[in-house]
């Protein structure tokens, strides 16, 4: 079964005190809930994973520690070390206490010219480096209104795990997120969303076989909020879900992770 997976992309937001303020609010609003129900083990609930900016990773990291919420970061370089001025290394954000690391969000591949091979080098680099990749794939508005959704989609996720092989590609978490709705307050239909969620999962099978398009985890991500996201969540492909804006509010993300409590079923335990 595949756990359900929240991810808070915090962009360029928050100092290091605002973030430590926000995890103590986040902390009081919802830990009970997504650590222990009863008696059920807090693993069988959602995954929570908090992406602040770099320099509040290793604080966020320490202040998270014992709670069963992951942090991560927002992108690393594919190199271990060197003279990278302005770049961080995935060793780095381990060592800071990250586990998560997003890859290829939209916003780098245009504002920093991030391409398919690129995001395949980071992909590598995460997961020698110890970390499990956030993969975001999307089309643009231009795209999407020129039919060409799924030939943008499946391309960037060729090229996204062209260097991960079969057994790795099912710990990898792919982010369907259209770049017309990051940001803007207009969210994809979730009937559209899950199209392009089996869309993903039919790439992952047939580029990397063994039945990893039903392991990945797919989440959608775009104009989240806690009104929309179980319309998502009722999808039974679409995960979790990748949240910018909506996640900058202890009260708001933690409404989503409930509306997400409310919708995917509880796992079974392990044991
Ligand atoms: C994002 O940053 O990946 C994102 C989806 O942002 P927002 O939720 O603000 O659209």
């Amino acid at each position: 079964m595949r756990r359900p997976l929240i991810v808070a992309n915090w962009k360029m937001n928050k100092t290091i005190d605002e973030a430590l303020l926000y995890i103590g609010a986040f902390i009081a609003e919802i830990l009970e809930e997504i650590s222990v129900k009863g008696s059920v083990p807090a693993r069988t609930w959602p995954e929570v994973v908090i992406a602040p900016p770099a320099p509040a990773l290793a604080a966020v990291s320490a202040a998270l520690t014992g709670t069963g919420i992951l942090s991560g970061a927002q992108n690393i370089h594919w190199e271990r070390k060197g003279a990278f001025t302005g770049e961080i290394s995935g060793e780095m954000v381990k060592a800071a206490g990250g586990t998560y690391v997003i890859l290829g969000h939209s916003e780098r591949r245009t504002g920093w010219g991030e391409s398919d091979e690129i995001v395949a080098k980071k992909t590598r680099a995460a997961l020698d480096q110890g970390l499990l990749p956030i993969v975001c794939v999307g089309e643009t508005l231009d795209e999407r209104e020129a039919g060409t959704t799924q030939e943008k989609v499946s391309r960037q996720v060729r090229g996204g795990l062209a260097l991960v092989s079969p057994e790795e590609a099912e710990r990898l978490v792919i982010a369907y997120e259209p770049v017309w709705a990051i940001g803007t307050g207009r969210e994809a239909q979730p009937k559209d969303a899950e199209e392009v969620s089996l869309l993903i999962r039919a790439v992952v099978d047939e580029i990397v076989g063994r039945g990893s398009g039903s392991k990945v985890r797919v989440l959608y991500g775009g104009s989240v909020t806690p009104e929309n996201v179980g319309g998502f969540m009722a999808r039974p492909s679409i995960d979790g879900t990748l949240v910018g804006g909506k996640s900058l509010d202890p009260a708001a993300f933690s409404s989503i992770i409930r509306e997400t409590l409310r919708k995917k079923p509880l796992l079974k335990t392990e044991d």
